[in-house]
């Protein structure tokens, strides 16, 4: 990987190498200061070889953010602590900015306890307040606040500062959201003199030699927003008035319906707008969104199309990503699938940022890995992601290990879940786990079930029960008809499927799967693509194409349908549907299903719905079974995952960790 590997330079500032880790907000203070925890968060990430962390967002005004878990630097009392920090990562050859961010209209007053502030009186999608416009003295003040703000950051020793050019920045740019008639508004030019103006005053505080990026938004994605074409003129202005670098990204708002880093946008889709910029400047370009694996990120280095990779959640999975890339261990990289469950989703709830893959984000100190006192003999039942990762880390801790599968592959539940159209990045979690699982020789025993008598003939020390759940049925007449099937089997392609279908369970198993039918025997977007090319057929037919003509309806017994999908996915799984006709009811009960269809109840209306096919997915019930059967046969016996309480992969995932880890 000689591009992403090559040292660089953003101004005076050298990198080790290309890729920056993504200011984020974690979710670890309460207070505004630096404390072990995200000491400890960052560390991991600069020891993993990472060339330049971003820090943040950290508030330029206390008032003016999602929450009190954000990282504060309007006040000189942070500036002790936050040395703590840059020193710590300095240590391990990293480099660290500090990003600069003002909420806007998005601070919400019930958390703040103010009426949010913004260029104009827009209302926000997300909150749906209406903020205060702020006043040209008000105007003044914050491009002081943020001068102020960079003075503190370069005092505490970082490196360097990213403006934040969304937000309240990205409110002034754009104008969907600016109405200004005074000189902060009207066209480009006015638009972007707040931006500038900041640019000026941090420069006047930080010195000429110190490197200032601005992260902004070449496609706001929202109508009457800014395009490549005023992006161009803003990225041009931003080069003259000295900025050292730009991070160029798409939105920068919470007001575009367009999915922007959700597992079903492809990756490295967004980079195309990078490249855009990088044409008209001179100065480096970082790019971002979707950028998860390093060969991606080589391949755009190579092709000239950015300078530098931006990786938020990438690291967050895996902190040690760039020096296994660099040491050419990609299979040892466990590959951040952009599921949003324990990190995005998580800032949405405001509660501490984790991740799904890795039970040790955010917890590196708490939850380190150590040898065992004592090497024992462990059995592992089941070889869903609970099993494998409690297999995993009992193995890296010294115990001999011994997995059972009663299937003949590896995987369980995350098998299905990466069936469906835009989840496929699921199998990497199957993938990363079995490479360990190899590597770590841990005896992998497929196609085997495990019994009392298996333990009584391997006389294991500790056996570690991960058997995962089994559909629920529910028991209503004509459950048993040729024309019932459920999601697993339609998932595992073992069902006929008509053209009328009903799926039982708006949860996401059941919006997943009618999607999955939505598309299943349609060709696939390339297909379309090399149609529409050579005039087989025109755009909108072959577009057509991609869908399958079916009629799919999901009902569901709850108010609302993807209950169980997180914020952050929710809208667009629910977005996917709609485009692709299938229609949802809610508050149905169902009584009964015949040849033609099934009987449903809704606001106490008997009602029928016509179906060729009726796929149940109501969700699963705890296999005890096992565990049960084992009770009692061998002297410490654990239960983790879907056999304990079918939940996420992410409880799988952590429990099988912590299991792993106590042994
Ligand atoms: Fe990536 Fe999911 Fe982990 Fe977030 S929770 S970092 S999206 S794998």
């Amino acid at each position: 990987m000689s591009w992403l590997f090559q040292r660089g330079w953003i101004g005076k500032m050298e990198l080790r190498n290309r890729i920056i880790m993504a200011a984020m907000t974690l979710g670890y203070t309460r207070d505004g200061f630096i404390n072990e925890k995200i000491k400890n968060f960052y560390v991991e990430r600069a020891k993993g070889g990472v060339g330049l962390i971003i820090v943040g967002g950290c508030y330029v005004d206390r008032l003016r953010v999602f929450g009190p878990d954000f990282i504060g630097i309007d006040s000189d009392e942070f500036i002790p602590k936050l040395k703590e920090l840059t020193s710590a990562v300095h240590q391990y050859g990293a480099k660290i900015a500090a990003q600069l961010h003002h909420g806007g209209r998005f601070a919400p007053s019930k958390l703040m306890g103010v009426q949010p502030v913004s260029v104009s009186n827009i209302p926000s999608r997300l909150t749906k307040e209406i903020p205060q416009a702020l006043t040209t003295p008000e105007i003044h003040q914050t491009i002081e606040k943020y001068s102020q703000a960079a003075r503190r950051g370069k005092d505490a020793g970082f490196d360097a500062v990213e403006i934040s050019g969304g937000y309240l920045i990205g409110d002034f740019l754009s104008a969907f959201t600016n109405n200004r008639t005074d000189q902060y508004g009207g066209d480009i030019k006015g638009r972007m003199r707040f931006l500038l103006e900041i640019i000026e005053s941090v420069r006047g505080k930080v010195g000429k030699d110190f490197p200032i990026i601005v992260r902004f938004s070449a496609n706001q994605l929202v109508k009457g927003g800014n395009t490549p074409r005023e992006a161009r003129v803003i990225a041009k202005a931003l080069e003259r008035a000295g900025v050292d670098a730009l991070n160029v990204r798409v939105m920068g708002t919470h007001d575009s319906k367009v999915p922007e880093i959700v597992m079903s946008v492809p990756r490295g889709a967004w980079v195309y707008f990078a490249q855009r910029i990088k044409e008209v400047v001179n100065i480096p370009i970082i790019t971002s969104h979707r950028i998860n694996e390093p060969l991606l990120a080589e391949k755009i280095l190579e092709d000239g199309k950015a300078d530098f990779i931006y990786m938020g959640r990438p690291l967050l999975a895996d902190p040690e990503l760039p020096n296994k890339a660099a040491e050419g261990r990609l299979e040892d990289i466990r590959t951040c699938i952009a599921c949003n469950q324990g990190c995005l989703d998580s800032i949405f709830r405001a509660q501490p940022v984790t991740c799904l893959v890795n039970a040790q984000t955010g917890r590196e100190k708490e939850l380190e890995i150590k040898p065992a006192a004592k090497v024992k003999k462990i059995m592992i039942v089941g070889g869903g992601p609970a099993g494998m990762e409690a297999a995993r880390v009992s193995a890296l801790r010294g115990h001999g290990v011994t997995l059972y599968e009663k299937d003949d592959r590896l995987g369980g539940q995350v098998n299905l879940a990466a069936i469906p159209p835009g989840r496929e990045e699921f199998r990497n979690v199957v993938r990363y786990l079995s490479k360990q699982l190899e590597k770590l020789g841990v005896k992998v025993n497929l196609g085997e079930k495990v019994t009392s008598a298996t333990v009584e003939r391997e006389r294991p020390d500790a056996v570690v029960v991960a058997a995962g759940a089994i559909p629920i049925i529910p028991d209503v007449p004509g459950i048993d008809g040729e024309n019932v099937a459920t999601a697993n089997d339609v998932l595992l392609s073992k069902a006929d499927i008509g053209k009328k279908v009903v799926v039982v369970g708006g949860g996401a198993v059941g919006c997943e799967t009618a999607l999955f039918l939505a598309k299943k025997g349609a060709i696939d977007a390339q297909t379309a693509l090399f149609f529409a090319t050579h005039g087989v057929f025109s755009y909108r037919q072959a577009v057509s194409l991609t869908r399958k003509d079916r009629d799919i309806t999901v009902v569901e017994m709850l108010e609302k349908a993807g209950r169980d999908i997180g914020p952050t996915t929710r809208w667009t799984i629910l977005e996917s549907l709609r485009q692709h006709k299938v229609k949802i009811i809610t508050g149905v009960k169902l009584e009964e299903i015949t040849d033609k269809g099934m009987f449903i109840k809704k606001d106490e209306q008997r009602q029928f719905l016509r179906a060729d096919t009726v796929v149940i997915a109501v969700g699963s019930r705890a296999n005890t079974q096992p565990y049960e059967e084992l009770k009692g046969k061998v002297a410490e016996l654990y239960m983790i995952g879907d056999c304990k309480e079918p939940r996420k992969a992410l409880e799988a995932i952590h429990e099988g960790f912590a299991v792993g880890n106590q042994i």
